[in-house]
Parts: structure tokens; sequence; C-alpha cells
């Protein structure tokens, strides 16, 4: 807090495409979407206008008892956009497969809320009542992974296990407990020497990530109260350090999950829409079909990897970053669970005053268009390619220990020696500094201890995406000094 004291803050007056600019004339590329949250750029016109247009009309209504038009809009968009398959099904007129288990699990229903934080606590909040309305958990119980972050309120806290975040608060929170997370880079298990790639690529192991997540469900449902729901952000962690998932490790680990009866609560308010990429299978291979018939198939990561949840979580990125405003998708079944007469009271008492706010709705219509069009699944793909070409040029350098990029996301970690990966102590400020160095440039990005986080706009342009890798190189020089290995 007293470094923010002591320094003139940069003080964003406006913003176009990828680029935004200070109170001094200044201009910045906005390495990191202002933290995550713009898909296609400032200022853009289609969003613009939408929002103008719904503006005439009116900005905002209660929720509470009303419905209201883009917001509906927006309902059906999303449910269309989280069960990708089922879609697809219909439209080939399968019915039979309306009856399978996936198809039962669909995501139907959605509630709208104000941010990340009130996404995830909506989803908790269901997913309790619904575990001890319908399994009879007393106390249900949740499981989420090592390092998670799903927020700062207090239930969104209460699911998430970054210390330095959630100590001080600690008597404030009920406990849920965690599980090994697939942190290949720093894992005990992870039997290989360092290399210069990303640690899944050359990770030696025999999937113990895994076996802890069976170990850890098998243990629960021995002491009598199995977990009621199973937490996770899919294909990344994003605030526990840009931790990406080794291919199968999601698939596998909500297997284990459903088969021990937990509800699967994704948390996509960072990977929503698109940033994991346009490849759709967590890889960052672009498939070269991609290029003749680009398809938003890969808007949620879990759809990308046939993951079917029963909560989907996502803010940020829902209205392309322009106003807060965020959607818990759930299941027909979950949504029944509460539906009642009214002296029954089996309603879910949660409501926000801004609950499915209009110019929020308008905003995230107008985005998704934008994000389903072939210009940006083109520009993604793209841009995801310049990405991985530019970070290759960065392992000559000796305090980059891993280099980790899922379609539009990429954590670059900072070690002392990547021969040994010796960690920077945090009090070092080693990751703020290389950041300044970088605001210094022109970029603008915000480290999470040691990993510097990359996630450009999907707009940005191949020059900028050089600038953004290039801006990182120059201000590693300037912290570390001018060596390679
Ligand atoms: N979940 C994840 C995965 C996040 O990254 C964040 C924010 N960084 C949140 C939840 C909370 O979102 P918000 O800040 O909009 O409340």
């Amino acid at each position: 807090m007293r470094d923010w004291l002591k320094r003139d803050p940069i003080v964003i007056v406006s913003g176009k495409g990828a680029t935004l600019r200070d109170a001094k004339g200044r201009k910045y590329l906005d390495a990191n979407s202002s933290i995550w949250t713009n898909l296609h750029g400032h200022q853009h016109p289609k969003i613009n206008a939408a929002i103008s247009r719904q503006l005439k009309k009116i900005s905002h209504s209660s929720a509470l008892g009303f419905a209201n038009e883009p917001a509906s809009l927006l309902a059906e968009s999303l449910v269309k956009l989280a069960n990708p398959g089922s879609r697809r099904r219909e439209e080939a007129d399968e019915p039979a497969l309306a009856k399978s288990a996936s198809s039962r699990r669909r995501l139907h229903k959605v509630f709208f809320s104000d941010d990340g934080s009130t996404a995830m606590e909506v989803a908790l909040k269901l997913a309790y009542e619904f575990a001890r309305r319908t399994r009879g958990l007393k106390r249900p119980k949740f499981l989420s992974l090592e390092g998670a972050y799903h927020g700062d309120t207090v239930g969104a806290v209460s699911l998430g296990h970054i210390d330095l975040f959630h100590k001080a608060c600690s008597g404030l929170l009920f406990r849920s407990d965690s599980v090994m997370a697939p942190y290949c880079y720093r894992c005990p298990f992870n039997r290989a020497e360092p290399e210069r790639d990303d640690a899944r690529t050359y990770r030696k192991c025999n999937w113990e990530c895994v076996e802890k997540v069976e170990q850890t469900f098998a243990k629960q449902k021995k002491r009598g109260e199995p977990y009621a729901g199973f937490v996770f952000e899919p294909l990344m962690q994003g605030a526990a350090g840009m931790i990406p998932q080794p291919s199968g490790w999601l698939q596998r680990t909500t297997e284990i999950a459903r088969g021990h009866g937990a509800l699967l609560i994704a948390d996509e308010v960072m990977t929503g829409f698109g940033r994991t990429g346009v490849a759709s299978n967590g890889s960052d291979t672009i498939p070269l079909n991609v290029r003749k018939h680009p398809e938003p198939a890969s808007t949620f990561a879990c759809a990308a990897v046939g993951v079917q949840p029963d909560f989907l979580c996502v803010a940020k990125g829902l209205t392309g970053g322009y106003l807060p405003m965020a959607a818990t998708l759930t299941t027909q079944k979950v949504f029944d669970a509460f539906l009642g007469n009214y002296e029954d009271f089996k309603s879910f008492f949660h409501g926000h005053s801004f609950t499915g706010n209009q110019l929020g709705a308008a905003a995230a219509l107008a985005s998704l268009d934008i994000l389903a069009s072939r210009t940006s699944v083109l520009a993604r793909a793209r841009l995801q390619r310049v990405l991985r070409d530019e970070l290759k040029t960065l392992w000559i350098h000796p305090n980059i220990g891993d280099i980790r990029q899922v379609g539009l996301v990429v954590g670059i970690e900072l070690v002392r020696n990547w021969r040994t990966r010796e960690p920077f102590a945090l009090a070092d400020r080693t990751g703020i500094r290389v950041c300044e160095a970088m605001a210094r440039r022109g970029v603008l990005t915000r480290p999470i201890g040691n990993v510097i986080a990359i996630m450009p706009p999907y707009c940005t342009t191949t020059v900028q995406a050089q600038e953004m890798v290039g801006a990182l190189r120059v201000a590693l020089e300037e912290v570390f000094g001018k060596t390679s290995i």
C-alpha cells in the first residue's frame, strides 16, 4: 500500500482498440486486457452503438419480479453457447440423445449478478442448498484446487486457497478442502529436469495429481459426508499464477468428481468467451480447418474439452469488458429444486439491485456477436500463433523458468535460476519491478507474484503483440542485466 502512495498513479483517460491513454497523453498497450475483462478492444464501434441504442430506451430497471428484453435474449444466447454439443444434436434432430445424461445436465437456466465473485457466490449457495435438498447432506462441503482464487466475497474467498489473500479474514470463512492442482512446473512428482519449454510438455510423472483427486474424494466418502461440489477453473487457473492443466487432466478429474456424486462448479470468469483459444482442445495448435471454417466452438473452456458442468460462472468478458455483469448458468434439475408454491418458501433467496442490467446485457449481446464473427475467430487464431512465436524468443533469458500459454492467456514464471527452478522471494518484488519496467516502455500488465501475465485484447495486431513481448524482453534486461544462456 505504501508503494501505491509513493508514486503518481497512471491515470487512464481513454482507450481505443488495444491501447490506453493516460492523463499526460502517454499511450500504453493494454497487455492484460484491463485485468482480463476486455475482449475486442476499447471503444469498439459495435458495442458502443449497442449501448447507445439501449441508452435511448432504458438503462436499468429491476429484474426482481420483472423481466427485460436484452437480459432475456442474453440468457438465451448464453444457454446456446454453453451447450454447443446439444445444440448441434438438436439441429441434427437427434431426439434420442435428448434423454442422455449429458443432455439432462444441460445448462438451461441463467442467474444474472454483478461480477465474478457474485457469480461464484450464487453457484455456491445454489449447490449448497441443492445438495441438502436432494442428497440429504447436512453441511455440504466443497473441494477446490490448491492456489484457487474465486473472488473476494466471503463465500468465494472460502472456496479459495491463497493464504496471502485469505488469511486476514480467515475467521469469517467456512471451511472448504483443497486438492493438489496440476502445477507441472513445480510439481513434486515431476521427475523431469528443467528444459526450455512449457513444463507440461516435458513432465515425467504418473499423473499423481489425478490420483490425489481420486484419493481425496474417496477419503471424504469414507467419512460419510461426500463432497457436494468440485470447484475448478477449467484449463488454466488464473490468479493462482497462470497454472495450465495438462491435456486430459480436466476430463479425468471431473469424471472422478461425478463418480462421487459431486456437482461440477466451473469458474470461467477468466477462461470464458474464447480466452482459452480457438484450438478447442486445450492445446495451442490451431487446426487447419479453423482457417477455412472458423466456428466459435470454444466460447467456454469446459465445452471445448467436452466437460459438462452443473454450474458455469461467467463475468469479466461477458460484456466485452465494458460493464460489470455476471451470470451463473445451471441445470433444469437445480432450478426445479427451488420451485414450489409461495408458502413453501423454496425460492432461491438471492438477488442484486442491478441483476439483469439492460446496458450490460446490450453490451454483452453485441460482444457475443463479434465473438462469433469469422473476423474475430481468425484474428484470435492469428494472435494465438503470434504470441506463441514471440514467446519463444524469451527462452534465452536465464530468469525465465516457465512459459505457459493456453490460447490467449500467457503466464511467464520468473526464477532466480532456471536450472534449479529457484524462485524469487515475494519480498523481492521481482514481478512488480518487471511490470514497472514494462510500463515505462508503454506496456501495462500486472504480475501474480513472480508470474507475468499477458492476456491481450483480441483486436491486438501482430505488431502490438510483438511490442508487448518485446517490452517484457527489454524489461528483463533492465531488471536482471543483459544476460543469456
Ligand atoms: N474467479 C476468477 C477465476 C477470477 O479470475 C476472478 C477475478 N480475477 C474472480 C472469480 C472474481 O471476479 P471479480 O473480480 O469480477 O469479482
